[in-house]
Order: structure tokens, then sequence, then C-alpha cells
């Protein structure tokens, strides 16, 4: 059975829903991977490390992980933190604007619990997978001993695969988030960039200039995200465009590529070969722009993918 492991930050989302209600539930970009991952891949068993409380909510959230057939194990329960938090509401035009509490998270202690059994259990994943949302989130303190669990993972076999996912106001400055992508990109195996994190922090602006940025780095595996646009991809030397069906009816695009990375993985781990990963990822993110919220629901995104 295979086995991949997401760390990061999964928080509490309250999504106005008219002047007095607000409709509740959980979203975070690696849990979502997680979930979507799961749900097309059920035989790929898919782990969430994070840290969360010891409140109630906690214990919803925990629960949600669970009835989605997310492994729980490397989930650890902070003992003062609570999870973080965010606001969405979406005006009359369509804007979206989000409100978030989560600088002082329970998930921003994650790599405090990374001890030497949880090292022992993630060096016998397949793949290890973080984003820069997960690189923002972790404290500054905390980073040497994450980049040296990085480096042991790899060390050890683990693939490991890295989302720029860039959030500008998560960092301090350009300067810090170029160093920190500096660090994923010369241990990545995979990576999977949309064009638009990387145009603020390198100037690029193509799929083409994206795939040129990385090429002093030794990753094996390359896939450039760009909304409706063909996705590139990079296996060694061979440069592969695949063509995207654009989906008209766009609802919300909150966590298209966190479907997509999630279930390019999951075939990518049951040995479909690149162009099949990535008409399925492709499917799987235009099943969730159509839908609002970052976690479609179940039966609609399994019809979806059925189709
Ligand atoms: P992110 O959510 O990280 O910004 P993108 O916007 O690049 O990522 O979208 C990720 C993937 O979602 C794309 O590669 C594509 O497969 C799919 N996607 C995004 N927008 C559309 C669209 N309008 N029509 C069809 N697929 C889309």
């Amino acid at each position: 059975m295979k086995n991949i492991y997401f760390i990061g930050e999964c928080m509490v989302e309250l999504r106005a829903m008219s002047a007095a209600t607000l409709h509740q539930s959980f979203a975070g970009d690696v849990y979502n991977s997680a979930v979507y991952l799961k749900r097309c891949f059920p035989q790929v068993t898919t782990s969430v490390v994070t840290a969360l409380g010891q409140d109630n909510l906690s214990k919803k959230m925990l629960e949600r992980f669970e009835s989605e057939q997310i492994n729980t194990q490397l989930v650890f329960a902070h003992d003062t933190k609570v999870p973080g938090m965010y606001y969405i509401e979406t005006d009359e035009h369509g804007e979206r604007s989000f409100i978030y509490w989560r600088n002082d998270s329970a998930a921003k202690k994650v790599v405090d619990f990374l001890d030497a059994d949880a090292l022992e259990q993630l060096s016998q994943g397949d793949m290890f997978f973080f984003s820069g949302i997960s690189l923002a989130i972790i404290e500054e303190s905390a980073r040497e001993h994450f980049w040296k669990v990085v480096k042991q993972l790899k060390d050890a076999g683990v693939k490991i695969v890295f989302d720029p996912n860039y959030r500008a106001r998560l960092w301090n400055s350009v300067e810090e988030t170029k160093e920190q992508y500096h660090l994923a990109f010369t241990l990545a195996d995979i990576t999977l960039p949309g064009v638009e994190d990387l145009t603020t922090l390198y100037d690029v602006h193509s799929v083409e200039a994206v795939v040129e940025y990385l090429k002093p780095y030794q990753i094996e595996e390359i896939v450039v995200k760009n909304g409706p646009e063909s996705v590139v991809t990079k296996e060694g030397d061979t440069l592969q465009s695949h063509t995207i069906i654009p989906v008209t009816n766009v609802v919300d695009t909150t966590s298209a590529g966190d479907a997509f990375n999630g279930v390019y993985l999951g075939a990518r781990l049951s040995d479909k070969p690149i162009s099949s990963a990535v008409q399925l990822a492709a499917k799987a993110a235009g099943a969730v722009i159509q839908q609002p919220g970052a976690i479609a629901p179940k039966d609609i995104f399994q019809l979806a993918m059925a189709e």
C-alpha cells in the first residue's frame, strides 16, 4: 500500500450565508489535497501531519479527517493552542474577501512534535508533501529542525513534494520567501507550481519561464499549473503540454490547485503515467470549481469524476 504525508494547517472555515447565518466547515491547502486524493484513490494511505488543540472544534476537525478516511496518527494535540480560523464572504459581484485568525494557531507548532518516533513513521512514506503555506506558518525558530527532517526523509528514499502556493501576507518579506523556497526546490523531487504564484517572486510570466527558472535545480518531475490554460510537465528532459477543457460555469476557484495536487499525486502513487495523472487531476479541479467552498460535497464530486 502506498503512503503519503501532507504537513501543514487545516483551519476552521466560517462562510457567511446571509446577514445572520454562518456555515462552519474545515479547510486548508494540504488538508484539501489529502481529501481529494483519498476520495479518488482510496487504496493510498493518506495522512495529514498537523497540530490541533484540546478544544471541541479540534475534536470535530479530527472527526472530519477520520470521516474522510484520512490517517490521523500524526495529528497532534497542543496543550494550550487552538486551530486557526478564517471568515469568507462573497459580495453581490461575486468577489470574495477573507479575514484570518491564524497567527497563533496550534498548527504553527507542528514541527515541535516531529520527534524520533514521528520521523521513523514518516520515513516509511512514499511521499512527503509541503506547500509554501506550510513553510510560511512554521515558526521561524522551528525551520532548522524542519529542513533537517526533510533532508532525513529524502535520504531515506521518501519523495519530497513541494507546491510553492505563495501567500504574500504570510511572509515578512519576499527575500525570506525566496530563501525558504530555494531550500524547498533544492530538496524537491516533485514540484507543482502555479504560474501566478511565481510571477511576483521571480518575475516569470509563462509556463515556459517557470520551467526555465527551475532548470538549475535537480527536480525529477515538474508540473506547472496555469488556471484553465494547458498544464506543462517536465519529467527528466521530457517536456509535455496537456490541454485542459475550460470550465464555463466557474462558481468558486478555491482549492482548484489543491484538488489538482492531491489527485495528481494519488494517480502517480497508483503508477499512472504523467499524462493520465494530469487529466484526472484537471477533471477533479474542474469539478471542484463548480461548487462553492474548498471541499465539494462527496456525492457531487464522485459523480463528476465518474462521468
Ligand atoms: P491555484 O488554485 O493553485 O491558483 P490554478 O488556478 O492554476 O491553481 O488551477 C489549478 C488547476 O485547476 C489548473 O491546472 C486546471 O487543471 C484547473 N482549473 C483552474 N481554473 C480552471 C478553469 N477555469 N477551467 C478548467 N480548469 C481549471
